[in-house]
């Protein structure tokens, strides 16, 4: 027939699973992935016209071209409707088939050219035609009076259509058919063709449905609830049998059943998914809620239930794995190895949990990694950076759209085991809101005695989380909720010294960098002083982590020279480390030049390590005012008050002018750090300086001080000591001031840097200033 005419355009497409459209039905779906929402925005901002065609497999989450068929429908968008989550209800009208000639793009949606047919209004209806439509008919009322799914109105609407392609279409789109079917009935562009499949198809269903009816008749008799279900999968099977053919359903309730048998589930899981099963196997493949399910038992059949590594419990062997990864790190390395000792022994996983508190890129991921290797277990981590919503830890429930688990029981998924070593990172970055405490149900997760029996809101049946070894880390203990910090058992983790570093380059971190950029180790030839120069000049961390992604860059630009220039040995050295990694980013925060009036230097213990903190006073004709700006905490504030009032409980003996706090006003600034500082430490430090402003005499450079003042002037002790004369080391600082009472935190320091500096333990703010600030003889002396 050469009375069909065709018109191309460019649309774009939507691939639909389980679902046809045909033209003239009007229907409603939820569009969910994110392409198909793209192609329905641009369908919005033209003629609201969309291509929509059937996937071959309703499961297929992205389709390609070769997923989805041809032939589909032309369609007009009616109504949008946004449902909660990203999901969008449309609701369309089936305009006219169509088919692609050409895919024209792929992202960020399908867009296609299609030729459509054009319906030819005058089409002459020949006798033959008219007959096939009566037989047709026919058929259909057969089948309407059978099946009884179908009210008669439909019927009386159908037969009163005229044009044969549209009766075709509209007795198409009330059939309960297979998508193939539907499809083949789609592709029939000439109407003749098509009423001749329908009518093939009708007769089909027709036979089916009879079959289906004597069996009806046959188990009738014996039904009751309980046989009903049994039932209806018989009656499935006796219409696939008849048929001959068993459907892709049935094939996935089988593979599903089979599954759930081999993944020896505990028996309350078991009975969960198995009614899950049962729900998805009487609902249609292609719905909402089928989709729902399904991903609910791949989940549930994903966890690993019963899965379990076996531990090596052997302390000489964890010992070696632990030095193995690691330079260094005594203490720590001392604690775990205790640790592990208690766990073999009580073999149950009780107690508390390693907390591995310090700075970014000590080596806290690293070790909790050594740990698992060393017991042989998976390693999986989750950070809680940042997580505030309890739903985030413990999961939605399924009836919120696109409900998954929680981060808890996806990151069990990706173990693969139920007994891995668990790492939470950050544990202090956690916080909380109006959605719900995430504190509590990290606690209930550590907790031994809870998590046994751990809830997820999406899983709804609770999964055994007492095998697993949980750690944690941190960077400060200040922000970690009391009760979480009760069950841990902390460990510190502090900085490095640069002679550490300069260790940790050599023996592990370029070895590891030459080998990931694929060269060998005579290919890159490093000399120390590079090495330091790195540690000094490129990075400021108390970590290794920047130290190692700046090696990570000397190899990449390394590997780059060998291959231009094609030699074998690339030579780095301090003239020419600037090639390979710009000029220096930090500049030391050096000693001060010259002994100055009123700047003390302090220290300073931040996240991120030590660091040497300058405190400037100057004084003013004024009122008694005391200003304070820079990077200055509350603490530090009430810390520069209680100073003051030192100074003028002790006026006479300092000699001071004795209406100082009337007539002069002190303005307290500590300059530059982009890290804020607080706490009570620089107590000392900013007395210093005031007491120096107030008499003129200058303070040495190469004396740096640290500690808590009283009224009194009592030096009382602070932490993070290691640090901070880490800290000041590297800035040369000669001489160092501390409380008497922090004296047994001295063996922490390396003995190198021990040895390079004067430690003086003081009791009181007199001994400070007797060893902080430049008497007037000195000065002649220079
Ligand atoms: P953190 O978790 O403390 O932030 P990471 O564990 O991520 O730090 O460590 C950063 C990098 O430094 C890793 O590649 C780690 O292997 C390495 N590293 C840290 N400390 C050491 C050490 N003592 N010996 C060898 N490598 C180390």
């Amino acid at each position: 027939m050469e009375d069909q005419k065709t018109k191309k355009e460019i649309l774009p497409l939507i691939p639909l699973r389980g679902l046809s459209v045909f033209p003239y039905m009007v229907l409603h779906f939820d569009v969910g992935r994110e392409k198909s929402i793209n192609a329905l925005e641009e369908a919005m901002v033209n003629d609201q016209l969309i291509f929509l065609t059937t996937q071959k497999e309703a499961e297929t989450d992205l389709p390609t071209a070769e997923d989805f068929y041809e032939v589909g429908t032309i369609a007009k968008i009616k109504q949008m409707l946004k449902l909660p989550g990203d999901a969008i209800r449309v609701l369309v009208e089936g305009i006219s088939r169509a088919r692609i000639i050409e895919l024209v793009q792929e992202e960020p949606f399908f867009k296609a050219e299609i030729e459509e047919e054009v319906v030819d209004e005058e089409l002459e209806i020949d006798k033959e035609l008219e007959a096939l439509m009566r037989t047709v008919l026919d058929a259909f009322e057969n089948y309407v009076g059978i099946s009884n799914r179908i009210s008669p109105e439909i019927l009386m609407s159908v037969t009163a259509i005229e044009e044969p392609g549209r009766l075709a279409d509209v007795i198409s789109s009330h059939m309960l058919l297979k998508i193939e079917q539907k499809q083949e009935i789609l592709e029939a562009f000439q109407p003749k063709d098509r009423l001749e499949v329908l009518y093939r198809l009708l007769l089909r269903e027709i036979e089916i449905l009879e079959i289906e009816k004597e069996i009806n008749a046959k188990v009738k008799k014996q039904i009751n609830k309980v046989q009903k279900e049994y039932y209806l999968k018989e009656q499935l099977k006796v219409i696939q049998e008849e048929l001959g053919d068993h459907g892709s359903i049935d094939d996935e309730m089988e593979n599903y059943r089979d599954r759930i048998k081999k993944a020896k589930l505990p028996k309350k899981v078991e009975e969960k998914v198995i009614k899950e099963v049962d729900r998805l196997s009487r609902l249609s493949p292609g719905s909402a809620e089928s989709g729902v399910i399904r991903t609910y038992v791949d989940w549930i059949l994903d966890l690993p239930w019963n899965k379990q590594t076996k531990d090596r419990l052997d302390i000489n062997n964890a010992k070696e794995i632990l030095d193995e990864d690691h330079y260094g790190l005594k203490k720590v390395k001392e604690r775990i190895i205790e640790y592990l000792a208690i766990r073999q022994l009580a073999k149950e996983m009780k107690g508390p949990i390693i907390c591995l508190v310090g700075p970014p890129g000590v080596g806290k991921t690293s070790i909790a990694k050594s740990i698992a290797r060393s017991l042989n277990r998976n390693f999986v981590r989750m950070s809680l950076g940042g997580v505030r919503d309890e739903a985030e830890i413990r999961g939605h429930r399924r009836t919120y759209i696109g409900a998954i688990p929680g981060r808890i029981i996806s990151a069990i998924k990706e173990a693969g085991s139920k007994n891995p070593v668990f790492l939470f990172d950050e544990i202090d970055k956690l916080t909380s809101d109006f959605r719900g405490d995430p504190a509590a149900a990290l606690l209930e997760t550590l907790d031994p005695e809870q998590n046994k029996d751990f809830t997820d809101h999406y899983l709804e049946v609770p999964f055994d989380l007492s095998k697993v070894m949980f750690i944690t880390t941190a960077n400060s203990l200040g922000t970690i909720p009391r009760p979480l910090l009760d069950r841990m058992e902390v460990i510190d983790v502090s900085g490095y010294t640069e002679e550490e570093k300069l260790m940790i380059a050599q023996k592990y971190l370029l070895p590891k960098q030459i080998k990931e950029h694929a060269m060998k180790p005579e290919n890159l030839q490093i000399s120390e002083q590079v090495i330091r120069d790195v540690i000094n000049y490129y990075t400021r961390e108390s970590g290794v982590r920047n130290l190692e992604r700046q090696l990570a860059t000397i190899c990449r630009k390394a590997v780059r020279r060998m291959l231009e220039e094609k030699t074998k040995v690339v030579r780095i050295q301090p003239g020419n480390l600037k090639n390979y990694l710009g000029i220096p980013r930090f500049r030391y925060d050096k000693a001060q030049e010259r002994d100055e009036v009123g700047i003390a230097t302090g220290l300073a213990w931040t996240a991120v390590g030590g660091d040497t903190l300058s405190i400037e006073v100057t004084t003013m004709k004024g009122n008694g005012k005391l200003v304070l700006t820079g990077q200055l905490g509350d603490v530090m504030k009430e810390s520069a008050r209680a100073g003051i009032s030192y100074i003028r409980s002790k006026m006479e003996e300092l000699k001071l002018q004795e209406d100082f706090y009337q007539t002069l006003d002190i303005h307290i600034h500590i300059p530059e750090g982009a890290i804020p500082k607080d706490g009570p430490s620089a107590g000392i430090t900013m007395a210093t300086a005031v007491i120096s402003a107030l008499t003129n005499m200058p303070i040495h450079r190469e004396v740096a001080m640290t500690g808590e003042i009283t009224l009194r002037g009592r030096v009382l002790p602070v932490g993070g000591i290691k640090e901070k004369v880490l800290a000041a080391n590297r800035a040369g600082i000669k001489k160092i001031l501390l409380p008497v009472q922090n004296q047994k935190d001295v063996e922490e320091i390396p003995e190198n840097v021990r040895k390079k500096l004067e430690l003086v333990f003081v009791e009181h703010m007199d001994q400070v200033l007797a060893h902080a600030l430049v008497r007037k003889e000195e000065i002649n002396e220079d």
